[in-house]
């Protein structure tokens, strides 16, 4: 008998930890495969993390456990989950986030191999029937018959038997024992193919790229280029000296729109050993292609966030693109940061990463100064393109707009209008991450903050009232502006939506797209919206900040941003870094190419330094005062942030227990440890239960990790909560 200690999918804190099992049955099974189990009167899917073999009867074992052991049902798979690389990879994930193990499994594996209940009613394998040549003698057989043999012959010998037509010529071949039926994996993402393309010549800054990278000893680089500089170029060449070397490459870019920019790019020069990841790929082909890369077929991966885990092997490169890119942190459980995982997977292959970005995030760039990335710069465009002209659009003054609408200014008006007369086209780009959560005065754009924190504060609908997610600082909403006593205050944050409806009433002729990432079918929609604006069938485009990347549009002369305070009034210290990044991406994307462009950016804040350096695209700058500015607040990079949410049906055991641990963290006195909180988060009651939170701040973690790990475990034998850590958070 063997004896299973089983993972199964948890829903709360008591259950992360492995239960025991017997497996009389005689398939394979060790750790690292699935098994059907009984669990509370119910059949599920449990993933086994230990085995061991024994001589004892089930009833001694029970015994000497003290409980009752069940069987397993069935033994799922044929082979573990996961290879040993990425096993390792699991647990280091686990390790590092604080997450439970099964948590991290669910985010690495596609939905058929999951191990979850949900993967037994996930796709399946599909096979083609192929029909194969056996033999090619002709004699006995009829002109018909031959016919057929002959076109099967020249097929390679191997031919789709629905390619075949006339299924009787067919059946009369098999039984002459010419043919026989085979059956073949078939994958059901079709990968476009394009035509090779000369590669260009590398420019000298490029080469002088490519260079130093192949070079360094260094794990990570930091490729900082300006828009336009010829980075992916740089991605394309260091990606063919590694695959002489017999490596592979994985190449992530941070949302699933911009994976078909970056296929063709890759098909175009290594046509056919290239494979694709991301969550917007049906279950069915997700399946497949993940199993194509197991089975070593492919050199190349590209996607989104989740081909981290792509089961490639002998990685030699990974890259990163728009490395800034938030979307890079998964905003669940296990709160995982694909450029953290990406390193953690080149340490194990020796491999290089490479952190790609115009605007790196503050901690890129700080580690790339301080030596821990090596660093390399792309400073100028290729062709030298001039920057656009770039207009600042104060929001708060009543003469920037006319009567005809409150959210484009008057000047915004007759430029579109002049873009459309001479039959050209304008971009209009918002912070994705605009919601109506702040609260702001229309008439001097006074911004309500937190007195102790100086960030923005959130607005709470359920209580109507303005909360500090940092501090826990509350005040009753108030109806008038404190600055100026107008009572024109507005929580309504800019749509997409909200823009295109605006652009139609101001322009009911113009031919009017909108593109983000958020609506459905999105595969489908952002394909065919690009060509449809490609084409010039359409003359203004509505987006989010990295819809336009990656394409050259040679026909927008104009690029506005309609709100660029969304990313300031987030409550974040983030925010002037999002807002420099939303800025910096909308001025590099006009006038790419020989039209001269322009850039106009809408702001409530015209002289706040992150918009008046995006402006300019002044990042080293706007890198410097940004850093100062995180120094005085204790901010990331120089300080790290962790935090912990507990969640209860009942609403007094989550208080409680949050307190309990704020005061205990604080009672350790830890060196350089600080909490804050506990506060309720944004979203604070939520399918009947509550969550509290606190975030702890700290400049290294040898004393805190060991007591959340400890305070962990402690945890598992309560009932009634969840406990959800999130490493490097991106919500405060
Ligand atoms: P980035 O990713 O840095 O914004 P891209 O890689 O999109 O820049 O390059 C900008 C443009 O320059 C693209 O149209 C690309 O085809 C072109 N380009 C890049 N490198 C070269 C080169 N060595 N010679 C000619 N054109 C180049
Ligand atoms: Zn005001
Ligand atoms: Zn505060």
């Amino acid at each position: 008998m063997k004896l299973l200690e089983v993972l199964i999918e948890r829903k709360v804190q008591s259950l992360n930890r492995p239960f025991s099992y017997a497996y009389f049955g005689t398939k394979d099974v060790g750790v690292g495969f699935r098994v059907l189990i009984p669990f509370a009167n119910k059949k599920i899917v449990g993933y086994v993390v230990s085995i061991s073999e024994t001589n004892k009867s089930l009833e001694d074992i029970q015994k000497e456990l003290g409980f009752k052991v069940s069987s397993v049902i069935d033994v799922i798979d044929e082979k573990p989950l996961l290879n040993d690389e990425l096993m390792r990879l699991a647990n280091e994930i686990k390790d590092h986030y604080c997450a439970p193990l099964i948590s991290v499994l669910q985010a690495m594996l596609p939905t058929s191999l999951k191990p979850s209940s949900a993967s037994l009613k996930g796709p399946k394998i599909a096979y083609d029937t192929y029909v194969k040549l056996l033999s090619d003698d002709e004699s006995g057989l009829t002109p018909k018959q031959i016919e057929l043999l002959r076109r099967i012959k020249s097929a390679d010998g191997l031919m789709l038997k629905k390619d075949c037509k006339s299924p009787s010529i067919l059946d009369k071949l098999v039984a002459s024992n010419r043919v026989d039926f085979v059956k073949v994996e078939k994958t059901r993402l079709e990968i476009p193919e394009y035509k090779k393309e000369k590669v260009k010549i590398l420019t000298k800054d490029q080469q002088n790229a490519v260079n130093s990278i192949l070079n360094t000893d260094k794990t990570v680089t930091l490729l900082q280029g300006v828009t336009g500089s010829g980075k992916t170029e740089v991605y394309l060449s260091l990606s063919e000296q590694i695959l002489k070397q017999g490596r592979n490459v994985l190449m992530l870019v941070p949302e699933i729109s911009l994976t078909p920019v970056m296929v063709e790019y890759f098909q175009r020069r290594f046509s056919g050993n290239v494979a694709i990841l991301h969550s917007e790929l049906t279950p069915a082909e997700k399946y497949d292609e993940y199993r194509r890369i197991s089975r070593g077929e492919c050199k190349i991966i590209v996607g989104a966030r989740s081909a981290v885990f792509a089961p490639l092997d002998n990685i030699g490169l990974i890259i990163l693109d728009e490395e800034h890119v938030e979307s890079y942190k998964q905003d669940v459980l296990p709160y995982y940061h694909a450029r953290e995982v990406a390193i953690m997977r080149a340490a194990h292959f020796n491999s290089k990463v490479i952190l790609g970005s115009a605007t790196p995030s503050l901690e890129t760039k700080a580690r790339a100064m301080k030596g821990v990335y090596h660093y390399v710069n792309l400073p100028n465009r290729i062709n030298q393109q001039e920057l656009p002209k770039t207009t600042i659009i104060d929001l708060s003054k009543a003469s920037s707009f006319s009567r005809e609408s409150m959210m484009f200014s008057s000047y915004l008006i007759r430029e579109l209008q002049g873009v459309l007369d001479r039959k050209e086209q304008a971009i209009l780009l918002i912070n994705r991450r605009g919601y109506s959560g702040y609260i702001t005065c229309r008439n001097c754009g006074h911004i309500f903050m937190c007195p102790n924190c100086g960030i923005a504060l959130t607005y709470h609908k359920e209580d109507n009232m303005l909360k500090c997610h940092h501090c826990g600082y509350v005040e009753d909403k108030s109806d008038e502006c404190p600055e100026c006593g107008s009572k024109y205050l507005s929580k309504s944050g800019f749509g997409t939506e909200r823009i295109v409806d605006e652009v139609k009433k101001i322009f009911p002729n113009a031919r009017v797209l909108r593109l983000d990432s958020d609506v459905g079918e999105v595969r489908n929609n952002i394909q065919k919206t690009i060509e449809v604006f490609s084409n010039q069938e359409a003359d203004i485009l509505v987006g989010t900040q990295m819809i336009a990347k990656g394409h050259d549009f040679p026909n927008v002369t104009l690029v506005g941003v309609v709100l660029a305070d969304i990313g300031l009034s987030l409550p974040s210290f983030r925010s002037s870094e999002r807002a420099f990044e939303l800025i910096t991406q909308a001025v590099g994307r006009s006038g790419r190419a020989n039209k001269t462009g322009q850039a106009i950016i809408q702001t409530f804040n015209p002289y706040h330094y992150a918009i008046q350096l995006a402006a300019k695209q002044n990042y080293e700058t706007f890198f410097k005062k940004e850093m100062s500015v995180r120094k005085v607040q204790q901010y990331p990079p120089y300080t790290y942030l962790t935090s912990l949410e507990i969640i209860s049906k009942n609403e007094e055991v989550a208080v409680e227990l949050i307190h309990k641990i704020a005061e205990d963290i604080i009672s350790k006195e830890f060196e350089n440890v600080t909490v804050l909180g506990p506060v309720s988060p944004y979203i604070a009651h939520e399918n009947n239960s509550y969550h509290r939170l606190i975030l702890i701040k700290y400049k290294n973690s040898d004393k805190i990790k060991p007591y959340l790990d400890r305070l962990l475990e402690t945890l598992k034998s309560k009932s009634q909560i969840d406990v959800k850590v999130n490493v490097d958070p991106y919500n405060f």
